[in-house]
């Protein structure tokens, strides 16, 4: 079996390539343009239209080896052929075909017929490494036609009662996406800057593509405007009063997406595949083993182990457990972070929302706003999840043990964040000071130094009675430091 490398990115050390790294590589396989996928490499393999994305997403040479789907080219070490993802206008997965093996690696993928890119097709091969953003059972996406329909009622729901439908979708994929249907249905679509350029593209390479016109303000009542998520708070859109915002994510399976989100209306409409989908693909690529990478990675991989498949997830906890063929994730640091996040990669922790409603708590001093606020919060919680809100929002952190308290003050918390940002204590002082909060410093000093990953109640709650039932400060801020890390 063909040798994958986990080295800060896919490396297939046999073949001479790397498969979306995030740092400047010498040859490097892109999948798509996504921000999370592109860097400055010397040579790339990829698809046409995924060239002409990163054209205008990232200046600069490179040498494009561009391949159209399902055309198979030898380069010296392997034979690759690429194949339509189904992700985003141009997203492939690359078949490489070497003496040691086949792979076939996905990419981003989804197997819903495209909208507004190709149709993903795939092949068997003896390795697969595939994504598993959504890869857990409560992922199971409803219908795509019963999601379509229920957003361009909204869309038509709001222009009819004299209100703009505010789409929030990733600016490359969904928005575009969205941008068809709601053009297709007979509706006038504005578009965000940010999506323009993009949309532009799939004009010039897709020929049926509608018509659509960028943003100006004053022009935008009675049409559909389009923006990227991080612009739901912006001036621009805040000025539009009778808005009415949707956001299309996979993430809206969870329910407490909305209330994190603010939107109106979230709806599942992913552009990765769900559980359902990711299982379809392993059967059907039929592989000998099959690596994981991105979101629910690990838990796909035992999911994947406990029907009879060798499966792992090529970073992370179970790398101990390894071929030792596979090596663990090595030191190469992290590439820059996207300016606007655009990508489904990382899961939102179900425990954004309980920051936000805290916020808005502290925000009014209105007690029948804050019953609201509370209100929304609990509908959809877990009973577990509940009875911890109401405690944690009472300012008790261990609820039914009255009386104990975590002992974490904040010299504690600074050598904590220290430790976890790598740091000198002394910079954690001079932020704390000049921010006037240790959480404010904390956010500041640990951005883009962890590996966020998704934290919920009950690990919060674990984590609470550790710091609680450990035996000094010593340990306190160890099981601290873990955690942020
Ligand atoms: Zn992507």
């Amino acid at each position: 079996m063909i040798e994958v490398r986990a080295e800060g990115g896919i490396h297939l050390p046999q073949a001479g390539i790397w498969l979306d790294p995030r740092t400047a590589r010498d040859f490097a396989f892109v999948s798509h343009a996504h921000s999370d996928h592109i860097a400055r490499h010397r040579r790339v393999l990829l698809s046409g239209p995924t060239s002409r994305l990163l054209g205008v997403r990232l200046s600069g040479e490179r040498v494009e080896e561009v391949l159209p789907f399902g055309a198979p080219r030898d380069f010296d070490r392997f034979r690759a052929t690429l194949l339509p993802a189904g992700h985003v206008l141009g997203a492939s997965m690359l078949l490489l075909e070497h003496e040691e093996g086949s792979l076939l690696y996905t990419g981003d993928f989804n197997l819903r017929p495209g909208i507004a890119c190709e149709t993903a097709a795939w092949a068997p091969a003896e390795t697969l490494v595939m994504e598993t953003t959504f890869g857990l059972p409560r992922y199971r996406f409803p219908p795509t036609e019963s999601v379509i329909a229920s957003f361009l009622d909204f869309c038509r729901e709001t222009l009819e009662e004299g209100g703009v439908p505010v789409v929030l979708a990733y600016s490359l994929g969904k928005a575009q996406e969205a941008l068809r249907l709601a053009a297709d249905a007979g509706m006038s679509v504005m578009v965000h800057g940010a999506i323009h350029a993009l949309a532009q593209v799939y004009a010039e390479l897709l020929p049926d593509f509608p018509t659509f016109e960028r943003y100006t303000a004053g022009r935008v009542q009675g049409k559909v405007l389009i923006c990227p998520p991080s612009a739901a708070e912006s001036p621009m859109v805040r000025r539009i009063a009778n808005r009415r915002t949707v956001s299309l994510t996979g993430w809206a399976m969870d329910p407490q997406y909305r209330f994190r989100s603010r939107c109106d209306l979230a709806l599942p409409l992913s552009d990765h595949a769900g559980y359902d989908d990711l299982l379809r693909l392993v059967e059907q690529v039929a592989p000998r083993r099959v690596l994981t990478v991105h979101g629910f990675a690990e838990e796909f991989a035992a999911d994947l182990r406990a029907r009879g498949i060798e499966a792992w997830a090529l970073e992370g906890r179970n790398q101990l457990d390894l071929p030792l063929r596979i090596t663990g994730p090595s030191a190469t640091a992290p590439g820059p972070t996207p300016a606007h996040p655009e990508h489904e990669t990382s899961p939102p922790g179900p425990l954004d929302g309980f920051g936000t409603l805290c916020e808005a708590l502290a925000a009014t001093t209105s007690r029948l706003r804050k019953i609201a606020h509370l209100a929304a919060f609990l509908e959809n919680l877990e009973p577990a999840d509940l009875r911890r809100t109401v405690a944690w929002v009472a300012g008790n952190p261990l609820p039914g043990r009255a009386g104990r308290r975590l002992q974490t003050g904040g010299a504690l918390l600074r050598r904590a964040v220290a430790a976890a940002a790598r740091l000198p204590e002394a910079e954690v002082r001079v932020a704390t000071r000049r921010l006037g909060d240790t959480g404010l410093a904390a956010r500041e000093l640990l951005a883009g130094r962890t590996r966020p990953e998704p934290w919920s109640f009950a690990a919060t709650e674990e984590l609470f009675e550790a710091l609680a039932g450990a035996r000094g400060p010593v340990e306190r801020t160890d099981l601290l430091g873990t955690a942020l890390a």
